[in-house]
């Protein structure tokens, strides 16, 4: 089994990429939930929910979040009744809300619910929530303490950020599976996932950074910036303001101790050098997935 530390988007282009180089019943994400949120008395996973949606094809392209062909009548009627449609949750995601927070109440756990909405859209790669325990990453800016949607989305993460911390870490447990599929994986992959946000809140649960650790020379990472930048959304700004270089070399730097390789893009082969002295075996290739061909690539270079 490959087991692949995941966030969303990042996350859910490498496992589509993984699904062309190795059986997908034989790959475990473990997902970050720091992301999740309660709004409408719903419950709200959106990286579970991205990679879902991706790895069963619905996912929005021209988005990068919530399903494609969509429809906004329940938002368009709420914000004409002034509620709070800030956060942009579509007519048939909505359903997915429902469904969680309805079996929820009824006592299943999180990663139940999401193995039902797996299952039901056909997804076998095995999917689980790091913890089944409340996890919520918060953003200290000069406006004080921002929630993980008021940074990402309200405030269009266009606000300095000073530090970061996660809610219920401490306390957390991981999921059933989560230590044991760790131990026990051939490979475990950290993918091109924004490292303070993503992947730092599934190591932060009790366990998983040891469990990891223990496993370094079987992990292989992504660097999610290439030539300086992110593809998408704030992972070299926050890399920037909370102290770390945004570059591959800064990316090495974080996962020195838990990685024992890092795949770089071509376009950074020059820091190769830096990368190698960080302690970590560098390999180059495109990391880039936008090419079915050039995302097989990748997936094969990350299983090597
Ligand atoms: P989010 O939770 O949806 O924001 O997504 P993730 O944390 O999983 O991924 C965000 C990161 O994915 C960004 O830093 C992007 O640079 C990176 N990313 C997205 N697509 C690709 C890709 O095709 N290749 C690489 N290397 N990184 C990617
Ligand atoms: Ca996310």
């Amino acid at each position: 089994v490959i087991v692949v530390l995941s966030g969303g988007v990042g996350a859910a282009r490498l496992l589509r990429a993984l699904r062309r180089v190795h059986d997908p019943a034989e790959v475990t994400a473990i997902v970050n939930v720091g992301d999740d949120l309660e709004l409408h008395g719903l419950t709200i996973c959106p990286d579970l929910d991205t990679i879902t949606y991706t790895l069963a094809g619905l996912n929005n392209e021209e988005l990068g979040w919530g399903l494609r062909g969509e429809s906004w009548r329940v938002m368009d009627e709420l914000a004409a009744l002034g509620g709070a449609a800030w956060f942009r949750l579509g007519d048939r995601d909505l359903a997915t809300h429902l469904f969680r927070t309805q079996r929820l109440r009824e006592g299943a756990t999180k990663a139940q619910v999401t193995a039902e909405l797996a299952e039901h859209h056909g997804v076998t790669e095995r999917l689980v929530p790091v913890t089944n325990d409340p996890l919520a990453t918060r953003f200290g800016t000069d406006e004080g303490e921002l929630s993980f949607q008021e940074y990402f989305v309200a405030r269009h993460h266009d606000v300095v950020v000073r530090s970061l911390s996660l809610r219920g870490a401490s306390t957390a447990r991981p999921a059933p599976g989560v230590l044991e599929s760790i131990a026990t994986a051939r490979r475990i992959v950290i993918a091109p996932s924004n490292p303070l946000i993503s992947i730092e809140p599934i190591l932060a649960v009790p366990g998983v950074r040891e469990a990891v650790i223990a496993r370094r020379g079987d992990v292989v990472a992504v660097s999610p910036i290439i030539a300086g930048a992110a593809l998408k959304g704030p992972a070299d700004r926050l890399l920037h303001e909370l102290g770390h270089e945004a570059s591959c070399v800064g990316v090495a730097r974080c996962y020195q101790e838990l990685a024992g390789t890092l795949v770089i893009d071509q376009r950074d082969e020059r820091r190769a050098p830096e990368v190698r002295d960080c302690g970590l075996d560098v390999r180059v290739t495109t990391t880039i997935m936008a090419d079915p061909d050039d995302a097989r690539r990748l997936a094969q270079e990350v299983l090597a």
